[in-house]
């Protein structure tokens, strides 16, 4: 059904984002996995069924530079992208708070989760534009809601939180164009971020985000997700 569809991940070499690209190439799509490491890309892929369509790109999500150069690679090799999977992010609050939460952990927060999103949906907007319906998917957080911020997770809360804002701009600047913008929580998934204890497997946490790609309602654009349900900002 979506054959010759295209969907780009970022952070695409690992955890949740190489669950999405395992879904999204088991749905019909060819997949970009974009990592900030082109060799950790590499080898994501060689974990993958030998005949996927799969193609590789280096994006640091924090590096414009990096951002635009992987644009403009991929605007040579293809003509448009039909799915956008905002998920490269960090989590490095561990042994913090709100009260001693340095600003270099904020502002490495902010940039990767929040800002890395925004400025890779803009490069990546005239690749989206040549589809028809196109949809941008933002990794978020239960911690990015209003009633999940804590005083513990000061710069992961606070990034998601914009994210989320973020989304709901984007899908508003983009109605007009038929792009739609979702935010997804994937919920506590086994990953290097989440650790052993989490209940969820990647491929779990990856459901909503494949759902949002695949099957969800362009009416919902601006919507935050989890279990394949809206939830509340
Ligand atoms: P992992 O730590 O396993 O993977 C994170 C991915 O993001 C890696 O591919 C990493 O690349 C990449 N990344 C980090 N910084 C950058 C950057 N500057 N540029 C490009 N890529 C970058 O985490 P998860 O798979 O668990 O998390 C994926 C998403 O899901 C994140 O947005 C996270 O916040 C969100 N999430 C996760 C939850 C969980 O329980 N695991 C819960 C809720 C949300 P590299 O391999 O090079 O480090």
């Amino acid at each position: 059904e979506f054959q010759g569809k295209r969907a780009l991940v970022t952070g695409g070499n690992k955890g949740i984002g190489f669950a999405i690209c395992q879904g999204l190439l088991q749905a019909g799509f060819e997949v970009i996995i974009a990592a900030r490491s082109l060799d950790k890309a590499k080898a994501a892929t060689q974990k993958l069924p030998a005949n996927s369509t799969v193609r590789v790109v280096k994006l640091d999500v924090t590096d414009d530079d990096s951002i635009h150069r992987a644009a403009e690679q991929l605007k040579q090799e293809i003509d448009s992208l039909d799915v956008l999977v905002n998920n490269a992010g960090v989590y490095q609050d561990q042994g913090v708070n709100i009260l001693n939460v340095s600003r270099s952990i904020l502002h490495q927060a902010m940039d990767t989760n929040t800002f890395g999103s925004i400025h890779v949906t803009q490069a990546f907007l005239p690749l989206l534009q040549k589809a028809t319906q196109a949809r941008v998917i933002n990794v978020s957080s239960g911690y990015g809601e209003l009633d999940g911020l804590s005083a513990d997770v000061p710069s992961y809360c606070l990034s998601k939180l914009a994210l989320n804002g973020a989304t709901i701009m984007l899908a508003e600047a983009l109605q007009s164009q038929g792009i739609a913008v979702y935010a997804m929580c994937p919920g506590w998934v086994k990953t290097d971020m989440g650790g052993e204890n989490a209940p969820r497997s990647p491929e779990q946490g990856a459901d909503t985000a494949i759902w949002l790609a695949t099957e969800a309602s362009l009416d919902m654009s601006g919507k935050f997700f989890r279990d394949r349900q809206e939830i509340s900002y």
